[in-house]
């Protein structure tokens, strides 16, 4: 086995996901298949039940499962396709041990730390490393937190074994305080100490800060680290993350790592990547204001990004792509300011949970809809599409999802049949429809002319569809069912025949972007708005 772990110190936030993808990157155009696994210390057993805000986006891979937003950093930046087997919780690795114990798998053994939950824990790595070159293992949080102690130590046990076949990378933060005007090394002095008294000896640093690492303070590192500073990398803050590889790459990073493993490099053919980056730098022919009704982008006095990732990273691939700038307003639903849509050029109601926002959701739709805007709609997005077009171009006053309101006459969205028992159940951990259901589409319709395919694959994360019984008086009023399940039950998309592009989809097709590989629906749906504005 060969295998790279990551840590972070200092801060969180630092990036981890994102310089592991791009080493990952790297490393790939060296003919290496290369395999992601993310530990994250938490107990939760997957990321699907936890708040958006305080933990970022929700990905949901093909299989089905609900990741943390990294898996959508390793999709994206390797165009590899993530599963189960690429993530371990603290929950996960506990609820294995407790179960193996009740199985009896441990032939009575008092049941410990150490050495079951460590080891079940290298089970799943090598589980994860299995079929590939090269492993790299994200240790989740900062290095000093308690609760991921336990993959460190993992980590230690593991050294011993696999020796040279072990590269530790340590990405550290080196703050720039304005009233210093200086770098500061010591904070990354110790998060080493806190890696060291852990029997963790990084052979490689990345610095993460506003500028490149200078030599005085590489060896103050060095000194301080035993890390020698040829080993000393920097991760300068840029203006896209999409040049983080590059970064790396211009500082031989992945030689070094290649070195350190004993594995040969050759001379790498990156012009693919350089020429999308080359696209992101490309002066813009118009900026698009494109507004996001959300809810789940505030928190205090800041507005989080991380809660829609995919989404941002759809648009922006499919701007750059079409060679227009993008300025992202974000409309808050549960406060809708009419000025505010005003200067919108077209919308997203990306997917949502629960009956906060969700009036203002759909008064931005309808704004999209009679104002002639583009509108997407992502799951939510699409069910309150759906309300909306029932109560204000059907006439059906009362109609609403029943998440919104399980008691009404005029549920447009129904709950799933095998949902209900589960919601009755409270069985709310991975037991929506998840992961890539097929869908076919309706050759005359605007998805068909964005896909060019008579049967797609997307991946869903959801409870609630459209009712079929109002199929019908929404067919007499001039929508189109254009996408619908293999078996024609499930309504996947609608979209408004009269109107430059108003399409709702019941998937989340912003999981399948790739930087390479714009997403079509988000590529035509920037296209409409560019065409919309005039400026082609
Ligand atoms: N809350 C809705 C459902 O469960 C939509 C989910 C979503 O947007 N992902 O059906």
């Amino acid at each position: 086995m060969k295998l790279i772990f990551i840590s972070g110190g200092v801060i969180s936030g630092i990036g981890k996901g994102i310089s592991a993808a791009s080493i990952g990157l790297l490393l790939e155009k060296h003919s290496l298949k290369v395999s992601f696994l993310k530990c994250d210390p938490y107990i939760n057993i997957d990321a699907g039940t936890m708040n958006p805000v305080e933990h970022g986006e929700v990905f949901v891979t093909d299989d089905g499962y609900e990741m943390d937003m990294d898996a959508g950093h390793y999709e994206r930046f390797m165009d590899i396709t993530i599963s189960h087997k690429n993530s371990i919780t603290t929950g996960q690795i506990y609820s294995q041990v407790i179960q193996n114990e009740r199985n009896l798998k441990y032939d009575g053994a008092c049941v410990e730390v150490i050495p079951h939950v460590r080891d079940e824990i290298i089970r799943r790595i090598k589980e994860a490393y299995k079929g590939s070159d090269l492993l790299i293992i994200e240790i989740g949080g900062t290095i000093g937190e308690y609760q991921n102690d336990i993959y460190y130590e993992a980590e230690r046990y593991l050294k011993q074994i696999l020796k040279d076949d072990l590269v530790h990378i340590h990405i550290s933060y080196l703050p720039i305080p304005s009233s210093i005007g200086e770098m500061k090394t010591k904070p990354t002095q110790q998060s080493v100490i806190l890696l060291n008294q852990r029997g963790i000896f990084p052979n490689i640093i990345i610095g993460r800060s506003q500028e490149h690492i200078d030599t005085p303070r590489r060896k103050k590192i060095a000194i301080a680290t035993n890390v020698s500073d040829e080993n000393i990398f920097s991760n300068m803050d840029v203006s896209s993350i999409y040049k983080v590889p590059i970064q790396f790459y211009d500082q031989k990073l992945d030689l070094k790592i290649l070195e350190l493993l004993n594995i040969k490099g050759k001379k790498i053919n990156f012009e693919d990547w350089e020429n999308f980056v080359s696209k992101i730098e490309s002066k813009p022919k118009s900026i698009l204001n494109i507004g996001i009704v959300s809810k789940y982008h505030n928190s205090g006095k800041f507005s989080l990004e991380d809660s829609y990732v995919s989404v941002i990273e759809s648009i922006k691939i499919a701007c750059w792509e079409s060679g227009v700038g993008f300025n992202i307003i974000w409309v808050d639903s549960e406060n809708i300011d009419e000025k505010e849509l005003e200067k919108c050029d077209s919308f997203i109601v990306p997917g949502g949970f629960g009956t906060r926002g969700i009036e203002g959701k759909i008064k931005a739709i309808q704004y999209a809809r009679e104002n002639k805007k583009p509108y997407l709609g992502l799951c939510l997005g699409m069910q309150l599409a759906a309300v909306e077009f029932a109560r204000n171009v059907c006439g059906i006053k009362d109609a609403t999802s029943e998440e919104i309101d399980i008691k009404s006459k005029n549920k447009i969205i129904h709950i799933m049949p095998d949902q209900e028992k589960k919601l009755l159940n409270k069985d709310y951990g991975a037991s929506m429809r998840l992961g890539l259901w097929e869908c076919v589409l309706d050759k005359k319709s605007r998805a068909y002319k964005a896909y060019k395919k008579d049967v797609i694959k997307e991946r869903h994360r959801h409870r609630y569809e459209f009712n079929n019984d109002y199929k019908e008086i929404f067919e007499s009023k001039g929508m189109l069912f254009s996408g619908r399940s293999p078996e024609g039950e499930l309504v996947e998309i609608m979209e408004l025949k009269e109107h430059p592009f108003f399409i709702g989809v019941q998937f989340h097709p912003e999981f399948k972007t790739r930087p390479l590989i714009p997403h079509p629906l988000f590529l035509e749906f920037i296209l409409s708005t560019i065409k919309n504005n005039g400026t082609i």
